[in-house]
């Protein structure tokens, strides 16, 4: 906590001084995030450094494993599909981007098998990747690192589905106002890739 206390001193010593004027602006307008980031929990992963982006410009959320879940309005508890609700119907944002990436270790769990002990929810969260599991597990032939690149990739796709499924969302896709992308980020190898329409990721 002393060094997130530090940190924070730093912060408005620094980076808040520098950029007054953009950060008032924002308490004072509100936000407008142009985009919606779907990405993991994995503290190795930190969309805005990644990505360079400001206070303002990306509406995160962050789960185990980047998974968007079908949509269900069952009264339950859908902190994913609440935020998107918002991203969608409140703040009127135009790109959705769902950011996998490598040595996931939620999906790495889900392709072993591994169970964390006491699980009442990882499994259950996890099973919204299940089809990409099956797909990851079938081309791969036993090769449990290769399945699981191809399910932290695969996962995406699974998520992409899962987010035309809103029909708020499938609508505004269909006519243009609204982009989904499918992102994979490589830490050891600073590589970004980009989903391509042939189902390919691309480096970038
Ligand atoms: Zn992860």
């Amino acid at each position: 906590m002393d060094k997130l206390i530090d940190g924070f001193h730093k912060f408005r010593e620094g980076y808040y001084k520098n950029n007054e004027t953009m950060l008032k602006a924002l308490a004072a307008k509100g936000q407008a995030p142009r985009a919606i980031v779907i990405a993991c929990s994995d503290a190795r992963m930190e969309p805005a450094i990644i990505f360079g982006t400001a206070p303002g410009d990306i509406f995160m959320v962050r789960n185990v494993a980047n998974l968007v879940p079908p949509y269900s309005p069952d009264g339950d508890f859908h902190g994913t599909s609440a935020a998107l609700e918002f991203a969608i119907l409140v703040l009127n944002v135009k790109q959705i981007i769902v950011m996998g990436h490598a040595l996931c270790g939620g999906i790495g769990a889900m392709v072993r098998g591994t169970q964390i002990s006491g699980d009442d929810f990882v499994s259950a969260w996890m099973k919204i990747a299940a089809p990409a599991r099956e797909r990851a597990l079938a081309i791969s032939k036993g090769d449990l690192n290769a399945a699981q690149t191809l399910a932290e990739k695969e996962g995406i796709k699974t998520s992409i589905a899962n987010l035309m499924t809103f029909p708020w969302i499938k609508s505004r896709v269909e006519s243009g106002d609204v982009a989904v992308h499918g992102i994979y980020f490589d830490l050891a190898i600073a590589t970004l890739y980009h989903l391509q329409d042939s189902g390919e990721f691309a480096a970038v």
